[in-house]
């Protein structure tokens, strides 16, 4: 496994293999890998001869500096963990190489980033939106694979490719969960056992939520008593639930027969955030 730091010595690697017709797989990640970023990685190397994984802390989609300054940061770690999986290339640019300028571009993903994550998190998505393409411009994969767990970032990215015409296909890759279904992340690694078990209870409420509203129940009521339930909880704060359109991501009212429909929810462990969704019906 090469790991490349700097953006020409990279573009020179991709050439050699776009050269001998090898088509490329990009996983982007922010690093402090999981068995989730390696199921990415897993599936690129199932579909493509060269898998990339960048890792790059994006400063510019963070809306919240402690949260910035405490993500957590194990390059020697990530870089075990991906050469046992069998990635080929780790892709870790410096700072000043993605943002030689301070004052780089917006992205706007109206109206899509006006609710759940894009309200509570203003500018996030504009963040993701710049740094997915910078990265697609510069690695000019054939896939790139993004996670379920980040379901409305998957929303943006589709747009993304299809608004600016990039030649790529989009590759979600279901959530993966520890055994008392709390989604992986990186910033679980910021919780201690107990928190882990509070925080598992989310998934335990938004799985009862899909039973419900899979058997008839009505959806207000069923969002209704899932927030009770986080309130009803001690070490757990809510900022959203709701059941949406998982392509729109209007809020669902009532199921019809072509809706693809998922509940989403953020909440607050011990001041850290976070997110989760299931489909509840899917058009497949
Ligand atoms: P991050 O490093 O958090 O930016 O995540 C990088 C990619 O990994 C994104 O596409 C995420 O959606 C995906 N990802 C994060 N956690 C999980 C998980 N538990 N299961 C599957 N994919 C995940």
């Amino acid at each position: 496994m090469k790991v490349i730091d700097h953006i020409t010595e990279f573009r020179a690697a991709m050439r050699a293999f776009r050269q001998e017709g090898k088509s490329i797989g990009l996983v982007p990640t922010m690093g402090a890998l999981h068995a989730g970023h390696l199921s990415l990685i897993k599936k690129s190397k199932e579909q493509s001869d060269i898998t990339v994984c960048s890792i790059f802390v994006n400063p510019i989609q963070f809306n919240n500096n402690f949260d910035l300054e405490n993500y957590p940061r194990q390059s020697k770690k990530d870089h075990e963990l991906l050469e046992n999986v069998g990635c080929d290339i780790v892709f870790s640019p410096g700072l000043d190489e993605i943002y030689p300028n301070k004052d780089v571009l917006s992205m706007c993903f109206e109206p899509i980033e006006e609710v759940l994550e894009g309200e509570f998190r203003p500018g996030h998505f504009s963040g993701v939106g710049v740094i997915v393409a910078k990265l697609f411009n510069i690695v000019q994969p054939d896939q790139a694979y993004f996670g379920q767990k980040d379901l409305q970032q998957v929303a943006i990215i589709k747009k993304l490719v299809n608004d600016l015409n990039f030649q790529l296909s989009v590759v979600v890759v279901p959530t993966v969960r520890e055994e008392n279904g709390l989604a992986m992340s990186s910033r679980n690694q910021r919780l201690n056992t107990e928190e882990k078990e509070i925080a598992a209870k989310l998934y335990q409420i938004m799985s009862i939520a899909k039973r419900d509203i899979s058997e008839g129940g009505s959806i207000r009521d069923v969002i209704l008593r899932s927030k009770s339930a986080i309130a009803n909880l001690v070490g757990m704060e809510l900022e959203y639930f709701e059941v949406i359109n998982s392509k729109s991501f209007e809020p669902v009212e009532v199921i019809d027969s072509s809706d693809e429909v998922s509940i989403c929810a953020a909440v607050f462990v011990n001041a850290v955030r976070i997110i989760d969704n299931i489909y509840i019906k899917t058009s497949s």
